[in-house]
């Protein structure tokens, strides 16, 4: 993975992030009403999914994440980033075993405006209506399944919320030019990112 967000690149995503943070909005706003009918409260758990092992697959969400990471102070900074490198080296000497995202501190998102879609909309069950394979329907997390499982299903359909993603990760990358995939957890988006800032 070679890109890193440049200048340019910056000043292009300063013109979708209105955009992207209005359907972030939407996706905190969607969840909370599915989560307030089911009477559901996410206090944090043993099983947090902020030590479960997510990808994200969008430049938008990590230059979003990338605005984030400049906001804090660079102590902060560093110490997110070693974080995020002690992270790795857990995952590599015990695969098995959870590993805290290097964000998550005292049980709170240091970067919670700036998390990617997966971290707002992972808990509640959900569907998904796929062209070919018609609507498919997943659970909810462990602690959501716990306590609420024998409740009436509350729709919450995450394809719109994809779709606009997927639309603004279209016209941003025409317009940066990029074309690369990208598959990252927060803890590499984080490595890399520190990396092409160069901090100390
Ligand atoms: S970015 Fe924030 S919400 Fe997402 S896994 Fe990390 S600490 Fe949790």
């Amino acid at each position: 993975m070679v890109f890193a967000v440049n200048a340019n690149d910056f000043e292009i995503f300063m013109s979708f992030s209105d955009k992207i943070s209005a359907l972030f909005r939407k996706m905190d706003e969607d969840y909370a009403a599915a989560a307030e009918r089911y009477g559901f409260i996410c206090t944090g758990c043993t099983e947090s999914c902020c030590q479960t092992l997510f990808y994200h697959h969008t430049l938008i969400e990590y230059t979003y994440l990338h605005a984030g990471l400049q906001t804090l102070e660079t102590e902060d900074r560093r110490i997110i980033r070693d974080r995020a490198l002690n992270a790795v080296s857990r995952t590599v000497n015990q695969p098995a075993g959870p590993v805290m995202c290097p964000l998550n501190q005292d049980g709170r998102c240091r970067l919670y405006d700036y998390r990617p879609m997966i971290c707002r909309l992972h808990g509640l069950p959900h569907e998904l209506h796929h062209p070919v394979k018609g609507i498919c329907r997943s659970p909810g997390c462990h602690e959501f399944e716990a306590h609420h499982a024998g409740k009436p299903y509350v729709p919450f359909d995450r394809t719109p919320l994809y779709r606009q993603l997927a639309e603004l990760e279209t016209s941003f990358r025409q317009e940066t030019g990029f074309c690369e995939k990208i598959k990252m957890t927060i803890t590499e988006m984080i490595i890399h990112d520190e990396k092409k800032e160069k901090i100390k």
